[in-house]
């Protein structure tokens, strides 16, 4: 399955394009530029950002590389958390737009959660949402308390994502909140599939990818896009990668090689706090 239904019915793509670290060098933006547009040809149209990345450096490399076919792309931005009072929310929306230069985001999430109160926040998504200048709306590095109190807020019943930190070694989530997700229909968009490239030394998951032939990328992202409610956005400024990236939607885990992972990446046997990068 290449895309997963958000509550409100609007397809979203299984698989993206992180851009957390571009447009943070000049000399950089080429093999940025190169690199999402490879992913774009292949098919991995939803890439994700945040006003934090380059501190608007990445939006504006993404601009350059989705300028020629927009209407293609599922573009997600985040808000930093002391932007996300009601009009502040929308004031940095606004911005956002103007360095991708494109007139709406199809999705736009509250990076982590800060002191103003999610009554503010979502009261100016709704308003970026009635005006166009968003499709959609959600919550990044939320655990399940705060998701309880999310949905509980005025407009808290259209969050459409909650993006959190989940790969083989940060299987925390499996515990309450994924569950809990997937009771209420929200998907999990999984940041930093990759450990941001950490996991990739681990010998278990380097066995099973040279018998298959394929990189440890490969088996590490299969690993969580053959979960229902799962999306996730490996990132690379490497066009090859991308290519690794783009074939792991093929791979299928058989049950010896899940059982394998699970030795060595344990699921949670309790509570866990949400961990975040
Ligand atoms: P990833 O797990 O996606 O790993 C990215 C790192 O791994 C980069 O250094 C990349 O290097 C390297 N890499 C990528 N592919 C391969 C490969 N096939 N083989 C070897 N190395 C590889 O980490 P991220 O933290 O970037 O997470 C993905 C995205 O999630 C972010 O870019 C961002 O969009 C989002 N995110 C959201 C957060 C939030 O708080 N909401 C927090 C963190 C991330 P290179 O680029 O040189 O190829």
């Amino acid at each position: 399955m290449q895309s997963l239904l958000l509550p409100s019915g609007r397809p979203i793509p299984k698989l993206g394009q992180g851009t957390w670290r571009m447009g943070e060098r000049r000399s950089q933006r080429p093999q940025e530029i190169a690199a999402l547009r490879e992913g774009i040809d292949l098919g991995l149209t939803l890439i994700d950002t945040a006003e934090m990345y380059g501190e608007g450096g990445a939006e504006r490399v993404i601009a350059e590389a989705v300028a020629d076919c927009r209407d293609r792309i599922f573009l997600v931005s985040k808000v930093y958390p002391h932007h996300a009072s009601r009009a502040d929310v929308i004031k940095a929306c606004e911005r956002s737009l103007q360095r991708l230069q494109t007139n709406y985001l199809d999705l736009y999430l509250l990076h982590w959660r800060g002191g103003i109160s999610l009554d503010q926040t979502f009261a100016g998504f709704h308003a970026l949402k009635t005006a166009g200048k968003i499709r959609e709306f959600g919550v990044s590095n939320f655990d399940r308390a705060d998701m309880e109190e999310a949905i509980a807020q005025p407009y808290g019943n259209e969050i459409a994502v909650n993006q959190v930190l989940y790969n083989l070694m940060r299987r925390g989530i499996e515990w309450d909140l994924l569950p809990w997700c997937q009771q209420h229909q929200i998907p999990i968009m999984a940041y930093s599939p990759l450990e941001q490239g950490r996991l990739l030394q681990n010998q278990t998951l380097g066995n099973i990818a040279q018998r298959r032939q394929v990189s440890p990328a490969q088996v590490a992202i299969a690993w969580l896009l053959r979960q229902d409610n799962i999306l996730t956005i490996p990132k690379s400024a490497t066009p090859d990668r991308i290519k690794e990236h783009s074939a792991a939607r093929e791979i299928q885990l058989p049950p010896e090689e899940l059982k394998a992972l699970d030795q060595v990446f344990p699921p949670p046997t309790g509570p866990v706090p949400l961990e975040m990068l």
